[in-house]
């Protein structure tokens, strides 16, 4: 099911066009044996092979640019695009992006030369952005009401260093970067203003990792504890500084739900696309299943929901590129509609699939027919980044107290 991406120029259409081709080959024929790859030998290796494909740490700027690298909805459709054959593949790329984003947006050259050294020794180079704990995820989050106070992992100032002492849960590439952008408090009492996000590489003493999750899907996504012991860093090595930490931690809630949607959008077209086959194929009743016109209305509702879904998040996509027009990145107004594509591409995504189950019958849980796959990775999708509730709070609370013409 070819598309055209709404607000992907030319050049943009034709790198989604490469990473559509390359999913057909080298993604989906493998897709049904990520589950077993528990050591990641399979995964590992179409890991350098989308390397060398260059979407990797896009966002990194040359010596003397700013550039931030491509636009927001280009590199939405191409995780759309990576996750019509496996979300977990394509989000193990864009979370480098995601973890770098705070030394990007905080022009912190040592950071970024640090990182792009690493990546000459070693490609591909992963990073993870580290900012759920064991003791609160949603709160951490919560910037608009815990205002960072909950957060317990610690960063304190000795002499030229940092010093970090706590843990992490679940982080993304969590166990396999060289580099984690960890979200620390300096001194609770100072709310977002004690924020500070320290990049730890991994060589560093004292940082440690426990055993990878085992999970329902996104087999092809690590993630496990992080333990900081005494982890010492250079001072540079915090993404900006005093409250514009906070900003770039709010900022990355917002891209990451957006992204969150377009994956959700890929695993739901990639589990329609099964289906309509499938059910072209099988008879019931002496027709083809998608005859019948009870079929037809449930793959109607599928392509309707993803086509929306789609519109919707590149509309934000477009709106977060453009904080001139619309309002900055983390602004209220923009993390509540980046909250609400992630919502509505998840709900949509959640309930199609299931529908499109329906109608394969038992072989729709089966492996072999890769819809069942699609069911289990994308219900971690909505989970994530604060799951649906507190995503549904950040929509709506722009609106409180509610100004009438706001
Ligand atoms: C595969 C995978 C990848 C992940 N990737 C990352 C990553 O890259 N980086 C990272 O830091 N973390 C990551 N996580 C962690 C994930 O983002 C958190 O688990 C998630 O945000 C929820 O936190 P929690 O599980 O601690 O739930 P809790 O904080 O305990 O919340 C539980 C539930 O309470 C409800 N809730 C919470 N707060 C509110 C509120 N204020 N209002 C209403 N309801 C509320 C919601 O229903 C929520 O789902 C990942 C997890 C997995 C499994």
């Amino acid at each position: 099911m070819k598309y055209f991406p709404l607000f992907v120029d030319e050049g943009g259409a034709m790198v989604v066009d490469v990473v559509r081709k390359f999913v057909e080959t080298e993604i989906m024929p493998l897709r049904d044996q990520f589950d077993a790859d528990t050591e990641h030998k399979l995964i590992n290796d179409l890991l350098i092979k989308m390397s060398a494909l260059g979407v990797f740490n896009v966002n990194m700027p040359e010596e003397g640019s700013d550039s931030e690298g491509p636009s927001l909805p280009m590199a939405c459709a191409v995780i759309e695009e990576f996750a019509r054959g496996d979300a977990g593949i394509g989000l193990v790329a864009g979370i480098n992006s995601w973890a770098m984003a705070g030394a990007v947006y905080g022009r912190n050259r040592e950071v970024i030369e640090a990182y792009k050294k690493r990546q000459q020794e070693k490609q591909p180079t992963f990073a993870c952005f580290a900012m759920t704990e064991p003791a609160s995820g949603c709160d951490v989050e919560n910037l608009p009401e815990m205002h960072g106070k909950t957060i317990k992992t610690r960063a304190v100032q000795d002499g030229d260093s940092w010093v970090v002492n706590g843990a992490k849960r679940f982080p993304s590439n969590a166990g396999i970067s060289s580099f984690y952008c960890v979200v620390c408090q300096t001194a609770q009492e100072k709310g977002e203003e004690g924020i500070a996000l320290i990049y730890v590489p991994d060589n560093a003493k004292g940082l440690s990792f426990g055993k990878f999750e085992v999970k329902a899907g996104l087999q092809s996504d690590r993630n496990c504890d992080i333990f900081f012991d005494d982890v010492r860093v250079p001072l540079s090595y915090r993404a900006s500084g005093p409250g514009e930490d906070a900003v770039i931690l709010k900022r990355n809630v917002s891209l990451g739900r957006v992204v969150s949607a377009a994956a959700a959008v890929g695993c739901a077209r990639g589990a329609f696309e099964e289906c309509l086959r499938y059910t072209g194929e099988r008879e019931v009743g002496g027709k083809p299943i998608r005859e019948h016109s009870i079929a037809a209305g449930i793959l109607a509702d599928a392509i309707t929901g993803i086509e929306t879904a789609r519109a919707y998040y590149l509309q934000v996509a477009y709106m977060l590129s453009h904080p001139d027009k619309f309002g900055e990145v983390h602004s209220p107004a923009m993390i509540s509609h980046a909250s609400a594509a992630k919502n509505q591409a998840c709900q949509m995504a959640n309930t199609i699939i299931g529908r499109l189950m329906e109608l394969m019958g038992s072989y729709g849980y089966i492996r072999d027919y890769h819809v069942e796959k699609y069911w289990r990775d994308v219900k971690e999708i909505q989970l994530w980044l604060g799951g649906h509730q507190l995503a549904q709070f950040d929509v709506v609370r722009r609106y409180y107290p509610y100004k009438i013409g706001a």
